[in-house]
């Protein structure tokens, strides 16, 4: 018998060894780990979402645009949770948390026990603060319930859409809908797209990517309304006072950590909730991953970050089961993150956060090429576009936490990565 196919005792109703909330990527990971660390004891996984848990990623780019069905996107088969004795409790919202009594309270006033908590409550769409923002027709691209209406306003005519927000939501949003024949107009408030995650190398790559494709992308603008008819969206209008006409908006402007039932429990935290290198919290027994776990990272020398990415969630949940299962190693893992738009495939190394430099590595022209990213001459993170080998060389080299790099070097594309480790 496989660690995997251990059996699981059965759990008393409203209390269980170990309770994860959120049932997201890093919530269904650690489920998933500890049964694969050897876990027996009742497991429960609570979570707002009404479906078994999915896959985040695609509700902005395959899911969206029509190419993946939900059962694909699923992180496991629906029965999966069933067989390894996890005791699924979904469309169940978490109001409180009581630390010193272990126990939480649910939306619909249930009490729930346990001996050791996981918080991955990722987060929740920051809204807009313009008039209109709850008109019909407004979008967040969060769950799988955001998705759908998107769909849906799609299939009832919905053709032209205004996305608010450069960042790689609104971005990969703007690609699938216009796959989708829809007219996209991008609003940014910065002066280049993707300002707060990449170099501007990138940014003017995609930004003429999107243009390309005939998405009308403005930069340096902010919302000052969006303005509607009869409660539905007719248009955006901007600061400046230009109107652009549609009938939806996708609002992609970042998320807020879903922490307040922790946080009103005791435990630090300012920007999420903060967790230390185990990913415990301040409160006893309890713990958080994922979007919402501010942590210090040594790949951002040892900055005080949240890390909003798959990998991370994934690779916190490792963490947190194997301090459960009393196999403590502390959270140390190369930060990588992708995105897919039209036929760019983008895969990012490392964390760039306080970059003093950057190297281009081929020619953006090509549509194949890499940014890296350097700090006092030490390579800390790559961005490659459409260029696996240098991802893969690449991740490699952060890892091996190379000091310095001759920059004539890293950009030139005849001497592979892995020849400058
Ligand atoms: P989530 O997956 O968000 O799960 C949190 C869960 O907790 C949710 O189900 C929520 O409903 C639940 N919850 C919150 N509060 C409560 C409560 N009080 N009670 C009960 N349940 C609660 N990352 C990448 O690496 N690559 C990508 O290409 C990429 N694309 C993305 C595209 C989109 C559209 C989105 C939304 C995210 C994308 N991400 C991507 C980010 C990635 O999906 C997240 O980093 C990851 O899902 C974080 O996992 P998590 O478990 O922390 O949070």
């Amino acid at each position: 018998m496989t660690q995997d196919e251990q059996p699981a005792a059965r759990a008393p109703a409203n209390h269980a060894d170990v309770v994860i909330v959120g049932t997201g990527h890093g919530g269904a990971q650690a489920a998933i780990s500890l049964r694969q660390q050897g876990h027996e004891g009742p497991i429960m996984l609570i979570g707002r979402d009404a479906v078994h848990p999915y896959e985040r990623p695609p509700l902005s780019k395959e899911y969206l645009s029509g190419e993946k069905s939900f059962e694909r996107i699923m992180i496991r088969p629906e029965t999966f949770w069933a067989d390894k004795g996890i005791d699924v409790r979904l469309g169940k919202a978490v109001s409180a948390i009581d630390p010193q009594a272990h126990t939480l309270t649910l939306s619909d006033d249930t009490t729930i026990g346990y001996r050791k908590l996981i918080w991955a409550g990722g987060g929740d769409p920051r809204r807009l603060g313009v008039p209109g923002a709850s008109l019909k027709g407004v979008f967040h691209v969060r769950d799988k319930r955001d998705a759908d209406a998107m769909m849906m306003a799609l299939q009832t005519g919905a053709r032209r859409a205004v996305v608010i927000g450069g960042g790689y939501i609104g971005l990969e949003a703007a690609a699938a809908l216009r796959k989708q024949g829809c007219e996209v107009a991008v609003v940014e408030t910065l002066d280049r797209v993707l300002a707060r995650v990449a170099g501007t190398d990138l940014s003017r790559f995609f930004e003429d990517e999107h243009r390309r494709q005939g998405v009308d992308v403005r930069l340096s603008q902010t919302i000052g309304a969006i303005l509607g008819e009869d409660g539905a969206v007719t248009g955006v209008e901007l600061e400046g006072g230009e109107t652009i006409a549609c009938d939806m908006v996708v609002v992609g402007i970042g998320i807020v950590p879903a922490v307040a039932p922790l946080i009103a429990a005791g435990a630090a935290g300012s920007n999420g909730v903060d967790v230390d290198v185990y990913c415990r919290t301040t409160l006893d027994d309890v713990y958080a991953i994922g979007d919402c776990a501010a942590h210090a990272n040594p790949f951002a020398d040892s900055a005080v970050i949240r890390l909003e990415s798959v990998q991370n969630a994934h690779d916190m949940a490792n963490t947190a089961a194997r301090a459960i299962v009393g196999d403590k190693q502390p959270y140390y893992a190369l930060p990588w993150f992708w995105s897919n738009q039209y036929d760019i495939k983008l895969q990012t190394a490392g964390l760039n956060i306080g970059y003093d430099a950057t190297v281009l590595r081929g020619d953006p022209e090509t549509r194949r090429f890499t940014v890296a990213y350097l700090k006092e001459g030490r390579p800390i993170a790559f961005d490659c576009v459409n260029a696996m080998k240098d991802y893969v060389q690449g991740r490699k080299l952060l890892e091996r936490e190379v000091e310095r790099i001759d920059p004539e070097l890293l950009a030139d594309t005849d001497v592979p990565l892995k020849e400058m480790v």
